[in-house]
């Protein structure tokens, strides 16, 4: 008989779960507090449940369905990139950055008083897919294809497993590993309903981020749905054939789309969404981007978060992707100045991981080492061996 997996299951759930095995609900809240709140590894750790209903549950039910495969820590940094194996052998990464990082600072977000002092914060960015179907010309995971949505449980697994390494409690999660949220949408939101629970991981949904290529309609239904979780959208242009060129995703969405749906969503949930925007050497970086960005900033109240673009030489790739260049470390400052000259919030982001690749957008899983390096270029070109790769059609 195949076990049915706990991990993910709502309280709710749960309850319906421990029912159906002759038991009490009150069994599902002592359940539910030992997978999400006590991060327990196994039914023996349940000391307040009957042994003989532990044994019932170990026969039947299993929870500790991902594994950590490899875990490797920057030394430069400290940020610590996790690779973990899915229970049909498939394969993601989540990486957790130390205190410091722009990425997950709130320090220049007024609107929410942020109780977590910078050096204490630990955040963990989490996968949402295997692999990503939208093929943004930039990102390392977009080049494996796509292979399949996550559970709400293997998200929540991810900082579960990522806790029993910490040091300190994980403070903040950015939905920006790898695979789009937006096309995962019921089960991210579950996990974070899961995470967000004051009787599980309990992290405040002000502490979350979720982050999207351009999905304009599911941008709207968070706004409608009034859901409490931060929300960034990665633009990196606002001309709609640039964007087009650099995502393809905006032949659905175009960059008025996305532009008109976000005014809408500052409108209902009056929070400020975060422009990410990686400058590339004389595509997006030019006075004319920011004249677009001011413009902008006057339709909606923004923070912009400037991502130094990281190689992803290492996945072979090549055609267009392979052109763009990362805009200087000092013209990026100029560019930065100049849009705070027009009164708009901006934190540009360290290059946290970018020695073990666990950097922005450069999470694709290939088996490799170091010393395997040449081999695993050539694999990464030749795709992943587990399925064929799909791509979002536009
Ligand atoms: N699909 C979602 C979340 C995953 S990508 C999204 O598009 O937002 C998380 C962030 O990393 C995005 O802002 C993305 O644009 C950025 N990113 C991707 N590749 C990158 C690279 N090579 N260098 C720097 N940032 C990158």
């Amino acid at each position: 008989m195949k076990k049915k997996t706990l991990k993910g299951l709502s309280l709710l759930e749960l309850q319906e779960f421990v029912e159906s095995l002759g038991e009490k609900k009150y069994r599902a809240a002592q359940l539910f507090s030992w997978m999400y709140a006590k991060g327990a590894t196994s039914f023996d750790e349940m000391t307040d449940i009957s042994k003989e209903f532990r044994e019932v549950l170990a026969n039947c039910a299993r929870f500790d369905d991902t594994e950590v495969e490899r875990k490797s820590t920057s030394p430069s940094d400290g940020t610590t990139k996790f690779l973990f194996r899915l229970t049909d052998g498939l394969m993601i990464e989540s990486v957790l950055i130390p205190a410091g990082d722009p990425e997950s600072s709130d320090e220049a977000d007024e609107e929410i008083p942020e109780e977590t002092p910078s050096s204490r914060r630990l955040t963990l960015c989490v996968s949402t897919q295997v692999g990503c179907p939208l093929d943004c010309k930039f990102c390392a995971t977009g080049t494996m294809g796509f292979l399949r949505n996550l559970t709400a449980g293997e998200i929540v697994d991810q900082v579960l497993q990522a806790q029993r390494f910490a040091d300190r409690r994980i403070t903040n999660i950015v939905y920006m590993g790898m695979g789009e949220p937006m096309l995962n949408y019921d089960e991210v939101m579950k996990s974070v309903d899961l995470i967000t629970d004051d009787r599980s991981l309990n992290i405040g949904a002000r502490h979350i981020t979720i982050s999207t290529a351009g999905y304009a309609d599911r941008i709207r239904q968070m706004a409608d749905e009034g859901r409490k979780v931060k929300l960034a959208l990665s633009l990196h242009s606002l001309d709609t054939a640039k964007r087009t060129q650099l995502m393809p995703i905006t032949k659905k969405f175009s960059v008025e789309d996305l532009v008109e749906v976000l005014e809408y969503y500052y409108r209902k949930t009056r929070r400020r969404p975060t422009f990410e925007y990686i400058p590339f050497e004389g595509f997006n970086d030019t006075a004319e981007d920011v004249r677009r960005f001011v413009t902008l900033s006057k339709r909606i109240p923004c923070k912009v978060n400037i991502i130094p673009f990281h190689s992803i030489a290492f996945t072979g790739i090549s055609g267009f992707g392979a052109t763009l260049r990362p805009t200087s470390g000092e013209r990026i400052e100029q560019f930065a100045q100049a849009l705070r000259k027009a009164n708009i919030t901006v934190m540009v982001r360290s290059s946290s991981g970018e020695d073990i690749e666990a950097a922005c957008g450069q999470l694709a899983v290939q088996e490799k080492s170091a010393r395997t390096r040449d081999a695993s270029v050539k694999k990464a070109r030749g795709g992943t061996s587990k399925a064929a790769p799909g791509k979002e059609s536009m």
